[in-house]
């Protein structure tokens, strides 16, 4: 296929912008981004993608997610006092929640992020999953979501010893269980360790990937991290855990270990380049530190941590001192452009310096830092148009009525694009939304069924209690 007479945005190392662009998608890959006229002149016989009037630009990457939260949006939560801090908005809310869900429950609520991420031009997503009354098969019931959908999706089980020693064990059966699979299907031997039986379905051994799920320094004891990591052994893995989101994780961690978060997590070899903290919102120096020398990766949600009144991550310190930092949405809406923005403003706000966290800087995160965090599932680029990067492209309806280059391109995101503007959506060179219809989706029926198994999740939310 061939995209031409578009605004063609590579960002990337190029961090160019061509006027009546194109780009030549082979396969899964970007095969060749240039003038259109020259690039139609080369190859007369492919398929044509009129981009006339549009930005043509990487998809968008959200470096940590939870679609399980998907049927909160509008619940009630059962009769009593409102949640007044995070650890009451854990209890109350999310582990109410993860506990009603059933395989068909945590399917769709992946399903129904994904056609939203189609929607707003996310075409990566890094998953942190819970379903404690359904582990067994939950990252699968999920992988068939993606494959349905066709979006590219790296996926874990949130490990904790919040449900007992046996709900610890089967979360750590489901990580091995799953990295073998997509390990297997990708013809990867991994260790000595057994096989496990089935493949994934064949159009998504390029697009699924897996990694080990943690849920947080203080729900796991060090006997459950110790088996975590002898687990891990020969899985050619990292870790996805959330890190001092709340400042309650980091006392949890002094009280109860002498260490902070980080130091206990390195002390226990969870930390590396494979592995993705969440949030960070109360690290100190020393941690930031951890991160840097081991270079583990650090995903920021800006949304999240306001709406929770967890505090502000200092972000700008992380990035300061040479941590990769990207950007996630844990659980907001799939529109990246919208976290963007958050990030852009939050840091503004909260410093009370207009000069901090340009809209570069959020832009780096976002596309060049989360095309690192990818960079440790995936084997070719990812997060900008250039040749031999994934086909993952999205067209944005976006006429600049003031000049556009890519020196100020980032600025133009924060103050002009959103996600509603995107009309087409590809994934691995498949063509997953367009002119803003779905193109093997039945929308209305997800939404349907949705709905149906959503009013089953809120009545055993009210029926389960505390
Ligand atoms: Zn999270």
């Amino acid at each position: 296929m061939l995209i031409t007479h578009g605004t063609v945005v590579t960002l990337g190392a190029q961090n160019q912008i061509i006027s009546d662009g194109a780009v030549l998608i082979q396969g899964d890959k970007i095969a060749a981004i240039g003038d259109t006229n020259h690039l139609i002149t080369q190859f007369p016989n492919e398929e044509i993608l009129d981009a006339r009037g549009k930005l043509v630009m990487p998809g968008n990457i959200c470096a940590h997610t939870h679609f399980y939260g998907a049927f909160a949006r509008g619940m009630a939560l059962p009769p009593g006092p409102p949640p007044k801090n995070f650890p009451e908005i854990l209890q109350k809310l999310w582990w109410r929640i993860d506990r009603a869900l059933t395989l068909e429950d945590s399917q769709y609520s992946a399903l129904v992020c994904l056609v939203d991420a189609i929607r707003h031009g996310t075409t990566t997503l890094i998953d942190h999953h819970a379903s404690p009354n359904a582990i067994d098969g939950s990252l699968d019931a999920i992988a068939d979501a993606v494959n349905e959908t066709g979006l590219r999706v790296c996926l874990c089980y949130e490990v904790t010893d919040r449900n007992g020693v046996e709900g610890a064990n089967a979360g750590i059966r489901e990580n091995v269980r799953f990295l073998k699979k997509v390990a297997g299907s990708r013809g990867k031997v991994v260790g000595s360790k057994e096989q496990v039986a089935g493949n994934l379905p064949h159009a998504t051994q390029d697009l699924i990937r897996a990694t080990f799920g943690l849920h947080a320094s203080f729900t796991v004891s060090d006997a459950t991290l110790e088996k975590c990591l002898m687990e891990l052994d020969g899985l050619d893995a990292g870790f996805h855990v959330h890190v001092a989101e709340d400042i309650s994780d980091e006392d949890d961690a002094e009280q109860n270990f002498g260490m902070r978060v980080g130091e206990r997590l390195n002390a226990r070899g969870i930390l590396g380049a494979k592995t993705i903290a969440a949030h960070c919102v109360h690290v100190d120096v020393a941690e930031i530190d951890l991160f840097k020398r081991t270079s583990t990766k650090v995903s920021h949600q800006p949304r999240s941590n306001m709406n929770n009144a967890v505090g502000v991550a200092n972000v700008l310190g992380m990035l300061r001192h040479g941590v990769t930092v990207g950007l996630g949405n844990d659980g907001f809406s799939n529109n990246m452009f919208s976290e963007m923005k958050t990030a852009f403003l939050v840091h503004k706000s909260h410093q009370r310096d207009p000069r901090v966290m340009g809209a570069d800087t959020v832009l780096q995160m976002a596309y060049a830092n989360n095309g690192k965090i990818c960079a440790n599932f995936w084997d070719a680029p990812l997060g900008e148009l250039s040749v031999g990067a994934y086909a993952d492209i999205i067209l944005l309806d976006y006429a600049p009525y003031t000049e556009m280059h890519a020196g100020n391109f980032p600025w133009h995101v924060i103050f002009g694009v959103d996600g509603s503007n995107v009309t087409h959506t590809i994934c691995g060179g498949k063509l997953l939304m367009k002119n803003r219809e779905l193109v093997n989706l039945d929308e209305e029926a997800i939404a349907a069924r949705a709905m149906e198994l959503s009013r089953g999740v809120w009545k055993r939310v009210q029926e389960l209690g505390d």
